[in-house]
């Protein structure tokens, strides 16, 4: 017998000369064969390890404080709304883990939340940081399209099919989502309503939106829009969807102000120094909603209020420069790739921010001002091969607006 025929493969007891390849290892030997379908099964079972490890925890449960620190990566200021978040997000999740294992029948209430605050503030990249840092699906629904069922307009139970689509129909995943409902305080009962028509975008919706938020099983047109009797329908639980509704609220300080004021004897000549426009809204309390329109079953539905502040000159000016996405950071970013040194003076950028609240637009409007501004330089910089670097200056600011408002004046 030939040294050939005596070495086999130790797995499938192959001969040498009917392998391409044999390993030898201490006391063994291994074919070509058998490693390739070995690499196999530890490939699948990595797969299946990383796929469970997914389904048992769908979500990172954070605490609230290490919620707040990540908010503040990306929101600036509004430190009483993002603690507030914070911990009814924390409490929510904490919910949902604690559903199946605790049999004691203390039943811990859902936190959906209502945000108050002017257009601008912030509301929406506060729900949608914190949609992202738990990695759930999260959609931003609009409430002024909504009308009762049977009206022209959205049913109530689209804004659960765009929660779907965000969770790509993966019913699990989407059963523990966000849902933003945007404007919220446009659908406040209308009071000069007479009492013979139907309010079917303003209270008939508000009636319609309880049992979603409350947690029912509910039948999702799985493409959104209307109903219509052939579609197929999807059901999904909303027990575990937190909703967060925003809304500015315009005019509700004058119930704030009012609720104060009555509230007790020589409050007002106490603290009606203090009581400025500016920070009424911070008083914010269920029932000024109440008073603004909301209809108490909805309110109850949402129990934790919190309020958003206006963005002053100086909230403009870190908004700009310090999140970890500030739109400073991006062009200079932008510019890097090309090979160009892109900075901008201090002046330039309180230029932006002064035109921004000039024009009344908030943090919104920075991003139009900063485009104009940056436009021609996007445009032309790429193709010019000396120059390395690029100083904004306030003089560039204003020469590049001027411009653009010369422009505008052109085309109307
Ligand atoms: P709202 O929902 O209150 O109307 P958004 O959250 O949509 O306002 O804000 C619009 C844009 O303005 C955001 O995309 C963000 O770039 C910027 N912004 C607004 N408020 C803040 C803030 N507090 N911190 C950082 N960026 C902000």
């Amino acid at each position: 017998m030939s040294e050939h025929q005596q070495i086999k493969c130790s797995f499938c007891n192959r001969n040498k000369q009917d392998t391409e390849v044999l390993i030898a290892g201490a006391n063994a030997h291994i074919c070509n064969a058998c490693i390739e379908q070995a690499y196999q099964i530890v490939q699948q079972d990595a797969k299946s390890s990383v796929s469970s490890q997914k389904e048992s925890s769908p979500f990172k449960l954070l605490k609230p404080i290490d919620i707040k620190s990540h908010l503040d990566d990306y929101v600036v200021g509004q430190d009483q709304a993002k603690k507030i978040i914070s911990v009814a997000v924390y409490n929510h999740y904490k919910r949902i883990s604690q559903i199946n294992i605790d049999e004691d029948e203390i039943e811990i209430e859902k936190s959906n939340i209502i945000m108050v605050g002017k257009t601008g503030t912030g509301k929406t990249l506060l729900a949608r940081s914190i949609a992202k840092l738990l990695n759930v699906p999260f959609c931003i629904a609009d409430a002024t399209v909504l009308t009762e069922a049977g009206y022209v307009g959205e049913d109530v139970e689209s804004i659960l099919s765009r929660l779907l689509q965000a969770a790509d129909y993966d019913i699990e995943k989407a059963k523990m989502g966000i849902v933003f409902i945007d404007e919220i305080d446009k659908i406040a009962r209308k009071k000069d309503n007479p009492s013979i028509t139907r309010d079917v975008s303003g209270e008939g919706v508000q009636q319609a939106m309880l049992k979603l938020l409350e947690g029912t099983i509910v039948n999702v047109p799985p493409q959104g829009g209307r109903k219509h009797p052939d579609q197929k329908m999807i059901a999904l639980d909303t027990s575990n969807i937190l909703f967060i509704s925003g809304g500015a609220f315009d005019g509700v300080e004058k119930h704030i102000a009012s609720r104060l004021n009555t509230r007790s004897i020589g409050f007002k000549s106490n603290q009606d120094n203090r009581l400025n426009k500016e920070n009424l809204l911070q008083h914010v309390a269920p029932q000024d909603l109440k008073s603004f329109g909301l209809i108490p079953e909805l309110i109850g539905r949402m129990p934790i209020v919190t309020h958003l502040d206006p963005l002053n000159k100086n909230a403009l000016k870190l908004i700009l420069t310090q999140p970890k996405n500030a739109l400073v950071k991006q062009y200079i970013k932008l510019f890097e790739i090309d090979g160009v040194k892109l900075s901008f003076d201090k002046k330039a950028i309180d230029l932006i921010v002064e035109k921004a609240l000039e024009y009344e637009l908030g943090a919104r409007g920075l991003r139009s001002i900063c485009e104009s501004v940056m436009l021609d330089a996007m445009y032309e910089l790429p193709s010019q091969k000396t120059k390395k670097e690029l100083i904004i200056t306030a003089s560039y600011v204003k020469t590049k607006l001027n411009k653009l408002i010369l422009n505008k004046l052109k085309v109307a």
